[in-house]
C-alpha cells in the first residue's frame, strides 16, 4: 500500500504529512522516527477512543513509548477553557516532561484542544497530529493553528503549534457519520475553486467516488488538500497576505453557524452556503461568469451539499459578518473567487452585502422570522 508524503516547509520548520491505508497501526515506528520521547500522552474524544486508540496505543507501546492513554467528551463542548485546564493537569499528573510527546488523535476539535494544550504545557511540548476526519486531514491539521473556546466566543484563545508528524489514515474514514463526511468535503470543494482548473476537474470528473468514499479517490482528494493548505501556509504562516484565501466562504458561513446556533449545520454545510453567496457578490464585484457560479453550485449539488433550507433574519446575518476576523473597521471583507484559481480579498459596502442578503433570503422558503 503506497503512502503520499507532503512536505510543509516553514521557516524555521518543517514537517511530513503522510496519507494512506492502514497506518495507524504504524503510528509507533512513525513517531519514533521524529523523536527520542520516553513517554506518550494519547488522546483522543470517546467516539474516536472506543473505534481506534487501541491500535495507536499498541503500535506505540510496540516502539518502546510508555503510553498514558487519555479521552474527553465528543463535541465542540471539548474546546471549553475549563477542558484545556483539566487536560493540562492530566499530563501534570502523567509526569510528562518536556522531552515526552503529545498525540492528538481524533477531528478537528481534538487537533485544536489538544494542539493548544501542548503549546503551552511547559512552554511547548511535542506534538504529532493523527487526525481522523475529512476535515481534520484537509484543513486543521496542516497550518498549526490551534485554539480553545470562551464564553464569550469560539476560538478567542489559541497559539500556532507546529506538530513534528501528522498522520492521516484514510481507513478511518469510513466510520465518520455521513453529515461530517460531507462537511469534510465542502472544504475539498473550496480547495478546487482556490487551487484552479485542474484540480476543478479532477473534482467534478470524481464528485460521485468522493461521495461513495472510494479509497482512491479520497486519498487522492486529501493528499491535494493538503498540498494546497502547505503551499499556501509555507507562503504565509501567520494569515495576512495569501493565507486569507482559506476564508472562502466563511464570512457568510460563520456567520450563518453563529446565527443558526452553533451545530445546527455542520461547518462544511455552512461553508458551502457561504461559497454559493461569495460567488453571487464575485459576480458582481470581481468579474466572474455567471457560468462559473452555475459551475460551482453544480459541484456543491454533487457532493451533497444542496443550498440550505433556512430563513435567519439578514440584519442579524450582516452583524456577524462584520465580526467577522477579516473585518476592518466595521467594513465586512470577502474572499472573492472570479476564475477557478483567482481570488482577491475584497471589502464589499453595506448596501452590497444588504442587497445580496436580501436577494440570498429571498431563495429561502418562509418561516423563522426572516
Ligand atoms: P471536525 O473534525 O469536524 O472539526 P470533531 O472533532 O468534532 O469535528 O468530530 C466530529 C464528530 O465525529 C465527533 O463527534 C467525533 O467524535 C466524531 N469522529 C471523529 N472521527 C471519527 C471517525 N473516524 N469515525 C467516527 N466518528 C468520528
Ligand atoms: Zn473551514
Amino acid at each position: 500500500m503506497s503512502v503520499r508524503r507532503v512536505r510543509v516547509e516553514l521557516p524555521d520548520t518543517a514537517y511530513d504529512v503522510l496519507i494512506g491505508s492502514g497506518l495507524l497501526d504504524e503510528v509507533g515506528p512513525l513517531v519514533r522516527g521524529v523523536t527520542r520521547a520516553r513517554c506518550a500522552a494519547l488522546v483522543s474524544d470517546e467516539n474516536v477512543a472506543e473505534r481506534y486508540a487501541i491500535r495507536v496505543d499498541v503500535s506505540l507501546a510496540r516502539s518502546g513509548f510508555r503510553v498514558s492513554s487519555l479521552t474527553v467528551p465528543p463535541g465542540e463542548s471539548s474546546k471549553e477553557w475549563s477542558l484545556a485546564g483539566e487536560l493540562l493537569e492530566a499530563l501534570a499528573a502523567k509526569g510528562l516532561s518536556r522531552d515526552d510527546i503529545v498525540v492528538a488523535l481524533g477531528g478537528g476539535v481534538t487537533g485544536d484542544l489538544v494542539g493548544f494544550v501542548s503549546a503551552v504545557y511547559l512552554r511547548g511540548i511535542d506534538l504529532v497530529q493523527v487526525p481522523t476526519t475529512l476535515l481534520a486531514m484537509v484543513d486543521s491539521s496542516v497550518g498549526g493553528k490551534t485554539a480553545v473556546d470562551l464564553p464569550a466566543g469560539k476560538n478567542l484563545v489559541g497559539a500556532f503549534k507546529q506538530p513534528l508528524l501528522v498522520v492521516a489514515d484514510v481507513d478511518t474514514l469510513k466510520t465518520l457519520p455521513d453529515e461530517e463526511w460531507r462537511s469534510g468535503l465542502a472544504e475539498v470543494a473550496k480547495t478546487a475553486m482556490l487551487s484552479g482548473e485542474e484540480m476543478l476537474s479532477w473534482m467534478e470528473g470524481n464528485a460521485r467516488r468522493l461521495l461513495d468514499r472510494d479509497p482512491d479517490a479520497v486519498i487522492e482528494a486529501v493528499e491535494r488538500c493538503v498540498a494546497f493548505k502547505a503551499g499556501v501556509v509555507a507562503a504565509d504562516e501567520r494569515e495576512s497576505g495569501p493565507r486569507e484565501c482559506l476564508n472562502y466562504g466563511h464570512t457568510l458561513g460563520h456567520a450563518i453557524e453563529k446565527v443558526a446556533g452553533y451545530g445546527r449545520f455542520t461547518h462544511g454545510a455552512a461553508v458551502a452556503e457561504g461559497m454559493r453567496f461569495a460567488s453571487r457578490v464575485a459576480v458582481q464585484l470581481a468579474g466572474a461568469d455567471v457560468s462559473f457560479v452555475r459551475r460551482q453550485d453544480r459541484l456543491l449539488d454533487a457532493l451533497g451539499l444542496g443550498a440550505l433550507e433556512v430563513a435567519l433574519p439578514t440584519a442579524v446575518l450582516h452583524d456577524a459578518m462584520r465580526s467577522d476576523k477579516k473585518a476592518r473597521g466595521g467594513e465586512v471583507r470577502m474572499v472573492l473567487v472570479s476564475e477557478p484559481g483567482t481570488w482577491s480579498c475584497v471589502a464589499v459596502e453595506r448596501a452590497v452585502i444588504d442587497e445580496h442578503l436580501e436577494a440570498w433570503a429571498g431563495t429561502k422558503s418562509e418561516g423563522e422570522g426572516a
